[in-house]
């Protein structure tokens, strides 16, 4: 008997519909000979029109309230799924993240997990139910209060349980058939992987492919998680996140030895840049606007400076980060125009970033010049540009951003002859 732990998202559970067709899905599994643990998210847009409720209400909602509130789009599809299951005659109970155990920082819309001890999902198990757990959540021991881990942390909770309950594998239901080599809402012609190697997969969630939540894919890694992302509109299989060549310690024949070139190409439609012209250009500075920015929670992304010239050089420095962070970092740099001594800010939400990742990369010369090249061709203009070992990112106007996708999608051969389909879900 193997225990299977399988998270839907809200597209898969988006109306009645889904709910029962999840509800078939998850019954099939049990009555196959397997212990099931079900992860769900809010139905549909949920959590987005439950955050937009909020903004209508307040200027600036609490972050303990924003979780009281958002936890209940889970609370919703646990509830009717272990209803809809119980309809199939297989008995289900749902949990809410603290019931099952989930026990995280105090950090409200950003908790990090610190402890799983999920006891009631393994005695409902044992009495041969089905358990339901609602993800994205979890509490916070010392407050007692009811925490989220963060946009799409439903993937985390999938995984976090399966680590410890030991699970054989961890399925991640979505409305695609896998990891693509690029969205396949913006290029239709996107490959579907059947593997995709974790160093791989946390370069692509990191910059922006929503298919998989960045910290699911680093707790998956850690504990040795088998993963495997399909959809839950067909039986095709899906794409397996495998451990890295490097990782593997013992060989095994199933991963191959040489990785292609290019895994695929993700990109991020929620960056702003900021730019601050004319600060000193003396030792110090730098590190006086970061430590402001690092004081306050604020992630920055890409960094670049300019080079300045004259007796009194001054320097421009520009960086990128989430978009929502932007009027938090405007104000915290205008509170400290005196003490950093700069002629003006710039704040332009209209950039993007796209980021072409591959482990090939690092064995391969050329990589950097094809990309450019590809983005010349296509008259994209680039705005900044960050590498590491395994991506080369670039931030670009938004509005150019699709093109640019598609254009580095078709200079490196990723091109696929037949039609990837999005079987629900409204991308949002
Ligand atoms: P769920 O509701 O199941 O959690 P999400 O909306 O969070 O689903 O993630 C699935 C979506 O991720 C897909 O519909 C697709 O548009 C998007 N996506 C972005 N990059 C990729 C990629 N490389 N491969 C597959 N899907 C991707
Ligand atoms: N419902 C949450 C969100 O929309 C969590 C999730 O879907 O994983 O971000
Ligand atoms: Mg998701």
């Amino acid at each position: 008997m193997s225990l299977i732990v399988q998270k839907f998202g809200g597209s898969s559970v988006a109306d009645a519909d889904g709910v029962r067709r999840v509800a078939r899905r998850v019954a099939e599994t049990r009555n196959a000979g397997n212990q099931v643990v079900v992860v769900v998210s809010a139905m549909g847009d949920t959590t987005d029109d439950l955050l937009d409720l909020a903004n209508e209400v307040a200027r600036k909602p609490p972050a303990r309230e924003l979780d009281m509130l958002l936890t209940s789009g889970e609370r919703i599809s646990m509830a009717l799924l272990a209803m809809a299951i119980s309809d199939l005659g297989v008995p289900a109970q749902s949990f809410t993240g603290s019931q099952a155990g989930m026990i995280t920082d105090g950090a409200h819309g950003a908790a990090k997990l610190v402890e799983v001890s999920p006891l009631r999902v393994r005695e409902a198990l044992d009495n041969d139910n089905v358990a339901i757990i609602a993800g994205f959540q979890g509490m916070n021991r010392s407050s007692k209060d009811i925490t989220t881990l963060g946009r799409g942390g439903s993937d985390t909770t999938a995984v976090a349980l399966a680590a410890a309950l030991d699970a054989d594998v961890c399925e991640i239901y979505s409305d695609v058939d896998g990891v693509y080599s690029a969205d396949p809402r913006i290029v239709p012609s996107a490959r579907k992987l059947d593997r995709v190697s974790s160093e791989e997969m946390l370069e692509l969630a990191a910059n922006g492919a929503k298919i998989l939540h960045l910290r699911c894919v680093e707790y998956a890694r850690r504990f040795n998680v088998p993963l495997h992302v399909r959809s839950s509109f067909t039986h095709n299989e899906g794409t397996w996140v495998i451990p890295s060549p490097d990782e593997i310690l013992t060989p095994q024949k199933e991963i191959p030895l040489e990785q292609p070139l290019i895994a695929g190409i993700a990109h991020d439609r929620s960056q702003a840049k900021i730019t601050i012209v004319g600060a000193p250009d003396h030792p110090g500075i730098a590190s006086r606007i970061f430590r402001l920015l690092a004081d306050s929670e604020v992630y920055v992304d890409m960094i670049v400076q300019n080079v300045s010239t004259g007796e009194h050089p001054l320097t421009d420095v520009s960086f990128t980060l989430d978009e929502s962070q932007g009027a938090l970092a405007m104000n915290l740099l205008r509170a400290a125009e005196e003490k950093i001594g700069y002629t003006r800010l710039d704040y332009n939400s209209e950039v993007g970033k796209l980021s072409l990742v591959g482990a090939g990369m690092k064995t391969n010369t050329g990589v950097a010049f094809q990309f450019f090249q590809a983005l010349a061709d296509a008259n994209i203009n680039v705005d900044m540009i960050s590498t590491s070992e395994v991506r080369i990112s670039i931030v670009t106007s938004v509005d150019k951003l699709d093109e640019a996708v598609r254009a580095v999608h078709t200079a490196f051969g990723l091109d696929s002859s037949e039609e990837a389909t999005v079987y629900g879900g409204t991308g949002r």
